[in-house]
């Protein structure tokens, strides 16, 4: 099974870190996961955000939020729009349903002619 990372907004925040108290260090980012296997397509309905500061690599946890941070991370988080998390089914998939549906009829069509005798 395959993970593809896409980032849906990324923005350099120019408040202090509550680590490094630098102004320019942090980055916070959001990130939706997709995953990928033989059969389907999905886009995972939950968000990762992610705190993090340049200046002193860490990742800065909600807890540790001042609330300007917080502000800002509201302001950002409007424009992250999530991809839906629909279904997509691959082609194979596809295929094995139309088999399926195949074998389920030819079976019913002996069946049915198995009664006649
Ligand atoms: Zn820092």
């Amino acid at each position: 099974m395959n993970q593809t990372e896409h980032i849906l907004h990324i923005a350099r925040l120019k408040n202090n870190c509550p680590e490094c108290y630098a102004t320019d260090g942090l980055e916070i980012s959001f990130v939706q996961m997709e995953k990928e296997t033989q059969f389907y397509k999905k886009h995972e309905a939950k968000i990762d955000e992610t705190l993090f500061c340049h200046s002193c690599g860490n990742v800065i946890y909600p807890v540790n939020w001042t609330e300007d941070i917080e502000r800002v991370y509201q302001y950002n988080k409007k424009q992250a729009t999530p991809k839906n998390s629909v279904f997509r089914l691959k082609p194979i998939s596809y295929g094995i349903i139309v088999l399926g549906i195949i074998l389920v009829a030819t079976l019913m069509y002996g069946f049915i002619l198995q009664q006649d005798y």
